[in-house]
């Protein structure tokens, strides 16, 4: 979940150059969604959620998505989006597929790594949200902490001492804060910590046993980092795969959340 700043900057100089000339105007295939099946009783809503981008691991976030036709949430850092054209670029593709993607503020420093520090100045970590929203030019009203699980929307309140001052100033200016129910961790090296097959099945236990903040809806925590190499991006095909296969989940984007303040714009 928390990632030191290196990590960041280190993934910023390892993006890979890019194989498109920027200077030729591309053609933009939409993707053709299926049309979502009726809600029963039944019916579990997951939303799945990458934090931290743009960042190397983006592209293949993006791409598995367009090609598996799913609605999926990228919680950006400002700052990484400002790190040069390739950063730039990547943005501008999950901004190319409104229908499929949005993207919703993750600060615009992150924190620089200092988690204490940037909470104990509520007053600055607003204005770094602020800014954020600005310069990634969100049309939502949705936020994550960096490095924290708070929750902020018309019905749900939940933030420990440390974050409440901010989360307390964000409710104040009509943000909701949004934290996660299920998280697919990473090891030191920034590769996903568990199988496909084990995040799926913590997902279902998790609904099994009623540990969502809201019941029937599941936000799941990734980073996009995690998925920078061909064969760790196969792993979040297979895991999306095994979701698609139950006939009751239905893939939404964090903008359809129920209970959020202004409907979430
Ligand atoms: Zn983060």
């Amino acid at each position: 979940m928390i990632i030191a700043p290196f990590f960041y900057i280190f993934s910023l100089i390892l993006l890979p150059p890019s194989k498109n000339n920027t200077n030729v105007p591309k053609v933009i295939v939409q993707p053709t969604i299926a049309p979502e099946p009726p809600v029963t009783k039944d019916t579990k809503f997951i939303y799945l959620t990458f934090d931290d981008g743009p960042l190397i691991g983006t592209s293949n976030c993006i791409d598995i998505c367009l090609n598996q036709k799913i609605q999926a949430t990228f919680f950006e850092v400002g700052l990484h989006q400002a790190g040069g054209p390739k950063a730039k670029a990547l943005y501008n593709r999950i901004l190319q597929n409104p229908d499929l993607f949005v993207i919703t503020n993750h600060s615009y420093t992150h924190a620089n790594g200092k988690y204490k520090d940037f909470y104990h100045h509520p007053d600055a970590a607003f204005l770094d949200f602020e800014k954020a929203q600005h310069s990634l030019n969100i049309t939502n009203n949705i936020i994550r902490l960096p490095g924290n699980s708070a929750w902020n929307t018309t019905v749900l309140k939940k933030s420990s001492g440390l974050v409440k001052p901010v989360v307390q100033r964000l409710d104040s200016a009509g943000y909701n804060v949004m934290g996660w129910d299920v998280e697919w961790g990473f090891n030191k090296q920034g590769k996903p910590l568990e199988s496909a097959e084990k995040l799926a099945q913590m997902i279902d236990s998790t609904f099994a046993h009623n540990h969502t903040m809201t019941k029937s809806h599941l936000v799941v925590l990734m980073h996009d980092h995690m998925f920078r190499t061909s064969v760790d991006s196969a792993k979040l095909a297979t895991m999306i795969g095994l979701l698609k296969k139950n006939p009751n989940y239905q893939l939404r984007k964090i903008t359809q959340y129920p209970g959020l303040k202004n409907g979430g714009r």
